[in-house]
């Protein structure tokens, strides 16, 4: 499998930090983490503006400095703000069971991976009633700072966007199957799309798709191996 190089990206898509003296400012960097923690827990830019009733932010973010592994989603769902846990629904199931195919051991996902997201609060259901709601750009752009944040704290090794809105954020705008299965690289840190794991996307009910994912997983395996050896 070949990496692609870094090709330039336009400046409105969330770029990767440089890596960084990695054990010098390691202290520091818990601190800021924790105060980000706290400024995401109390935010309520989007209630001020108009785009949410409510701001709930207790599902939304979790992790520490020295994850090497960040997952960014699209948003938390209400599952995950009833139980104060990052991907807590299904889609949580699924990802930890792709997480194992690249040789993680079970429960990873929660234990070892950086959880983050596009925005931090619940859309709520679309006003339609097919599934959640997509944020919206304002809102994606008040609550971008916070992963910008994220990125330049943790400064992970490899990041997994998951699903369309996740991998248009770092990519641009995409087909699922141009991206699936590659790894692009980003001022050293690896970036591997996923789709998104919710029975919602219908996306892997495509046997081509499938193997698209396993050869995903299968670069993200390459990765976990080469850091462990
Ligand atoms: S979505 Fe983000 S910016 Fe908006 S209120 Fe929630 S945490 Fe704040």
């Amino acid at each position: 499998m070949t990496t692609r190089v870094q090709s330039p990206a336009p400046l409105d898509l969330i770029s990767v930090p440089s890596p960084q003296p990695k054990e010098a400012d390691y202290a520091g960097r818990v601190q800021l983490l924790a105060e980000l923690h706290e400024e995401i827990r109390f935010c309520r830019r989007c209630v001020v503006a108009g785009y949410l009733a409510q701001a709930n932010t207790v599902g939304a973010t979790r992790g520490r400095i020295g994850d090497r592994l960040m997952v960014v989603g699209q948003a938390p769902g209400h599952l995950s703000v009833e139980r104060g846990v990052p991907f807590a629904g299904p889609g949580g199931v699924i990802l930890d069971r792709w997480l194992q195919q690249a040789g993680f051991s079970p429960g990873a996902l929660h234990r070892e991976v950086y959880l983050s997201a596009l925005t931090r609060c619940d859309p709520g259901k679309h006003p339609r009633g097919s599934g959640d709601r997509k944020p919206s750009p304002p809102e994606l752009a008040l609550c971008r700072p916070y992963l910008l944040r994220e990125l330049d704290l943790v400064r992970p090794r490899v990041i997994l966007p998951v699903g369309g809105m996740a991998i248009a954020a770092f990519l641009g705008p995409q087909r699922l199957e141009d991206v699936i299965g590659e790894a692009f690289e980003r001022n050293g840190a690896l970036l591997i799309p996923l789709p998104h794991p919710s029975g919602v996307s219908r996306w892997l009910n495509d046997p081509g798709h499938q193997r698209l994912l396993a050869q995903a997983l299968a670069r993200l395996g390459e990765w976990r191996l080469e850091c462990s050896g």
